[in-house]
């Protein structure tokens, strides 16, 4: 028997791959796995995905990196949630916010003694009881301060980064921690006769790099999960219509947002994400209603700083793969699936990937069928709460434009749909233990466009009219106040974590 290590094979060296590599330096033993990424410079990496979800931190602190040296690594800035402009209606804007709204009240959640005062027309837009919604609309940005009694600690942030610098640190961490990096272009894979897993991969070159576990992180060309083992992508497009974008950069301007801005248009949305060094920006959109040059011509006119090159074009299908581990082969990243950005999700979804693989790596080269069951069983709950997530910003929409006329009028899967009947007639929101998204999040955007609950639960009745407002007045301005006390998000950053000039 075979007492070396188990060989453990990462193929690609963008962000999942490079993510995967450094969780595997930080927490594996070297003396039970061995770890190696295959990468094609040749080849390079998609080279976007500039917002995260809070959970990126904690992914930074489960590896140990230090958060100044991190952000000054990566150009990053901070972020408190996703400004929406013109979903719903035109002219609306609204932002999703990683916090909570108000603070508990009684016996009901606050979202429901909101919705009952709303309803009698004695209370304030929703989103003027979230400390982190108030703060980032005046650019302004503090880290929570750790008291529980305090508004201004009612929130998590996430990062808006440079997607090729992080990649390169994470590289240059993991190399640090003994993750071996092999060079070079895969031109054939070689599968084992009897159980049909993966032996090994061939290099340009001729190397042949075998491995006991492959984790696929080749991007959309998805060379082991998709070409090799052929299994298939479930295709969501007929919910989630996008199929193209073109990113672009931009200078940085003076509107140092501490939140990514998202603008509908009339074939799809657009992105903006500050940095330090520049801004990022995008426009992701429907290719059958719109051209690519009109699609450019539409980014191009509607930046706020001038372009720093060509727009890029990227090509793309909503979906995931119909198993996330087949075989002796994991699929993170873009080539596990693809939900477009609107949520800046997938980042988040290489670290589940990563963490779920982690808690149930098979000891040693067999692979008992309970592994790859549980952990296909934990993607697929990411995976669908994600798309339910993202399906209610399309269907919630006037429907001004072709695109969105079919969007608003099409049918919704049933887990979705049940979820918005039970919004709006009780204002109930499920909370679940795994996957995105929490309570608030589903508030923001169901108000945010325009879906306002009939009543809510029946337990928010029980407090007086004139308490109720006595509250929600002391709030609005505890959060106005608290607001107004955090410095300014350029000037904490350019305090905090400086990057240098590129
Ligand atoms: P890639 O970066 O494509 O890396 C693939 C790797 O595989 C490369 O190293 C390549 O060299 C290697 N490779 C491929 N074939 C071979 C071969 N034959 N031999 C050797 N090596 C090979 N995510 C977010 O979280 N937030 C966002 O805001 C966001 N915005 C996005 C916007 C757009 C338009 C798109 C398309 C994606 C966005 N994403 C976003 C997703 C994000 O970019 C990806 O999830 C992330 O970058 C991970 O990519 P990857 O590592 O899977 O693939």
């Amino acid at each position: 028997m075979d007492e070396g290590p188990f060989n453990l094979i990462i193929v690609g060296g963008g962000t999942a791959g490079w993510m995967c590599a450094a969780a595997c330096a930080a927490k594996l033993d070297p003396a039970l796995y061995r770890v190696r990424l295959v990468e094609s410079e040749e080849i390079g990496t998609v080279g976007v995905g500039e917002a995260t979800l809070p959970q990126m931190k904690d992914f930074n602190d489960f590896l140990g990196l230090d958060e100044v040296e991190f952000m000054q690594a990566t150009q990053a800035s901070f972020k408190l949630g996703i400004e929406f402009v013109n979903w719903g209606r035109q002219g609306d804007r609204y932002v999703h916010p990683f916090g909570t709204f108000g603070r508990p009240i009684g016996e009901a959640d606050f979202f429901s003694y909101w919705v009952r005062a709303h309803n009698a027309g004695q209370a304030a837009p929703l989103f003027d009881y979230c400390f982190p919604i108030v703060a980032a609309l005046q650019n302004r940005f503090m880290l929570p301060n750790g008291d529980a009694n305090d508004v201004r600690n009612a929130f998590a942030y996430a990062y808006h980064l440079d997607a090729f610098l992080y990649a390169r640190y994470l590289r240059r961490w993991a190399e640090a921690r003994g993750i071996e990096r092999v060079e070079g272009r895969i031109v054939d894979v070689e599968r084992d006769g009897q159980t049909g897993n993966i032996a090994a991969v061939t290099l340009a070159s001729g190397t042949k790099v075998a491995g006991d576990m492959f984790v696929d992180c080749s991007g959309f060309r998805s060379l082991l999960m998709g070409q090799t083992l052929g299994v298939a992508l479930e295709d969501w497009s007929r919910w989630l219509p996008c199929d193209s974008a073109q990113a672009v950069p931009s200078v940085r301007s003076p509107d140092f947002t501490p939140y990514t801005r998202s603008t509908r248009r009339p074939a799809g949305w657009q992105w903006r994400i500050p940095l330090q060094h520049r801004t990022g920006n995008g426009y992701v959109y429907s290719s059958a209603d719109i051209s690519d040059d009109e699609a450019a011509a539409t980014l191009l006119a509607n930046l706020d700083g001038e372009a720093l090159a060509e727009p890029r074009v990227l090509r793309f299908k909503a979906g995931k793969r119909e198993k996330a581990w087949a075989h002796n082969v994991v699929g993170m990243g873009l080539a596990g699936g693809f939900l477009e950005p609107l949520e800046s999700t997938s980042i988040y979804l290489v670290q589940m990937a990563i963490m779920h693989m982690l808690t149930l790596l098979p000891p040693g080269p067999a692979i008992d069928p309970a592994l790859p069951a549980e952990f296909n069983r934990v993607m697929d709950v990411e995976y669908d709460r994600i798309r339910d997530f993202l399906i209610l910003h399309y269907i919630a929409n006037d429907a001004d434009a072709p695109l969105w006329e079919r969007v608003t009028t099409m049918d919704v899967p049933d887990s979705l749909a049940g979820k918005i009947d039970r919004f709006r007639h009780r204002a109930h929101v499920q909370a679940y233990r795994d996957g995105l998204f929490g309570p608030p999040s589903w508030q923001a955007v169901f108000v945010g466009q325009g879906v306002v609950p009939e009543a809510a639960d029946r337990l928010a009745d029980m407090l007086p009219d004139d308490q109720l407002a006595e509250r929600l007045a002391g709030l609005h301005a505890t959060i106005a106040r608290g607001a107004a006390s955090a410095p300014l998000h350029a000037d904490f950053v350019a305090h905090y974590c400086p990057a240098p000039a590129p």
